[in-house]
């Protein structure tokens, strides 16, 4: 095992996040989702260490690669006038050995720290084996955090996606923190991390003024994955949604290529473009239409980089595809050049998108401009038409589906269900993910009740029985076929495991769990 020799002098600022988000899942962007599931009691957390959440590797204390979030934060203080050993990014089981008598703040990321974000609370909800590993692992870096500050004093302050989950009154007094920092931390973080440091006063919430493209500072260390952030902020309004209230911001081309160059030069040769919407880039019209010159260019400059192994991009829009298949054309094409993910033998790009209801009516009502420059009415046919288009060129997606926006009455939900079956009838290879609709903090339904799977509609949990008996049957071959199911014994592992899960647990579980339980162990024993 590694010795950590503490750093001396301590550095001033100690940057870390939750170990599920200090890690790069053996390359897995997909398996980064699955830290939102609920953590199995009878699962030890070293064996998830092991097997799911690996540590990315770290060099004389500090790790090499690190998520976007906080390299951006450590290059915002370097400009602001920080020394760069001033800071260290660390893993969380590392925070002991990083924390000295020099350190004055630790500054904590967390996308989901209480797990009430879309995937966490869906399915520990679903799962019911216990709280998500998300929560266990932010309040287990909490621990070590305030271990340090009883020691050495130094403050602690928390930001990041999920910073307003600790606001919420299931959390206040939870933990003891300096500073909540809610929104973008470009603009105004340095100033409150410089005062938090130099013992002034700051108010324990601070709002994050938006950033201008001259506040945001170009990486100075590499990313996970080679996560590079291509734009910021959506514009199209969904209500659900939280980067709808950001403005949209496209990074310069020059700064772009800047991170992936420096990456590349610390050995990160994949890229990972972070954006909202792949075909927004450089898109300035009004109804979305997407501009070609511009994600023509940036593919062009990238693919033209040497050295570069994989290109993934983040999110993509369905009806931009439709508005323009000849670019999506393109660009599918290079995505799946550069895919390091394969289905049933083929090479294939991968790309996660909003189908969210087959209701043209809730739509309209909560996501209109989603599906811009076409009309709501149009939702459904351009769902398959353009799922159909991407799958043409080897390009599958992974799609989020809503299940209880407010208003959703059981005829939506019967759209919604007549979608997926329609997904279904074409063959597609789409990977479906319903998830129940959570009042993200940050979005403009944030007032709407929280629901559990106990509050869905008989119709609601069809949407997620047929989604999964969808997914199980088309990416379940694969899956078992990996190196950890491979062998007969680990698949009659898995087999065994899953049936006694069922009769111990699920099969006296309340009727919504029990029904989706009965619909997935039957669409398993078929490819397990
Ligand atoms: S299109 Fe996507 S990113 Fe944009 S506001 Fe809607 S859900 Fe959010």
């Amino acid at each position: 095992m590694r010795e950590w020799v503490m750093r001396k002098p301590s550095p001033l600022v100690v940057l870390t996040g939750p170990s599920t988000e200090m890690s790069d899942y053996e390359g897995s962007h997909i398996m980064a989702f699955a830290a939102g599931f609920s953590k199995p009691w009878f699962m030890p957390r070293f064996y998830l260490k092991k097997t799911f959440f690996k540590p990315v590797t770290s060099n004389s204390l500090e790790v090499e690669v690190a998520p976007l979030g906080l390299r951006k934060l450590e290059a915002d203080l370097v400009k602001s006038g920080f020394k760069r050993e001033d800071i260290a990014v660390v893993h969380p089981d590392n925070l002991k050995n990083a924390v000295g008598p020099e350190t004055k703040l630790i500054g904590i990321s967390s996308k989901d720290p209480l797990g009430l974000g879309y995937v966490s609370l869906t399915y520990s909800s679903v799962l019911n084996l216990g709280e998500p590993i998300n929560k266990a692992e932010f309040r287990r870096l909490m621990k070590d955090a305030q271990k340090a500050r009883q020691k050495f004093g130094a403050k602690i302050a928390v930001g990041g996606a999920g910073s307003w989950q600790l606001l919420r009154p299931e959390a206040v007094g939870s933990f003891n923190i300096d500073c909540i920092f809610m929104g973008e931390g470009d603009a105004t973080g340095p100033d409150v991390i410089r005062k938090l440091v130099e013992g002034e006063d700051t108010p324990r919430t601070v709002e994050g003024k938006q950033a201008s493209l001259d506040d945001i500072s170009p990486i100075i260390r590499p990313t996970i994955y080679g996560a590079v952030e291509i734009s910021r902020g959506c514009g199209r309004g969904c209500a659900f949604c939280s980067p709808t209230m950001q403005r949209r911001r496209v990074m310069p081309l020059e700064t772009i290529m800047h991170e992936v160059e420096l990456n590349a030069n610390h050995g990160q040769n994949d890229v990972l473009l972070v954006t909202e919407d792949i075909f927004m880039y450089g898109c300035n019209s009004s109804n979305f239409t997407p501009n070609s010159d511009a994600v023509d260019g940036l593919f062009k400059t990238l693919t033209a980089q040497e050295g570069l192994k994989s290109i993934q991009v983040t999110h993509a829009n369905l009806a931009a595809i439709r508005a323009d298949k000849a670019l999506a054309s393109r660009v599918g094409r290079v995505l799946r050049e550069r895919s390091e993910y394969r289905l049933a033998g083929k090479q294939v790009a991968t790309v996660e998108v909003g189908i969210e209801t087959g209701s043209p009516k809730l739509f309209k009502k909560h996501m209109s401009g989603k599906c811009k420059p076409f009309e709501p009415e149009e939702w459904p046919s351009i769902v398959l038409s353009s799922l159909s288009f991407m799958e043409e060129q080897d390009w599958v997606a992974l799609a989020t589906i809503l299940v209880g926006l407010p208003g959703e009455t059981d005829e939506d939900a019967k759209q919604t269900a007549k979608l997926i079956e329609n997904i279904e009838d074409q063959s597609l290879n789409t990977f479906l993910v319903p998830l129940i609709f959570v009042p993200l903090g940050t979005c403009g339904l944030r007032e709407a009740a929280l629901k559990s799977v106990t509050d869905l509609s008989e119709t609601q949990a069809e949407v997620f029985a047929l989604a999964w008996e969808h997914n199980i049957k088309i990416w379940g071959p694969d899956f078992f076929n990996s190196p950890a199911y491979k062998s007969y014994w680990a698949r009659l592992g898995f087999k065994a495991a899953s049936r006694i899960l069922y009769h111990l647990k699920y099969k006296r579980s309340d009727k919504w769990r029990r029904t989706i339980a009965d619909r997935t162990i039957k669409a398993l024993e078929k490819v397990v």
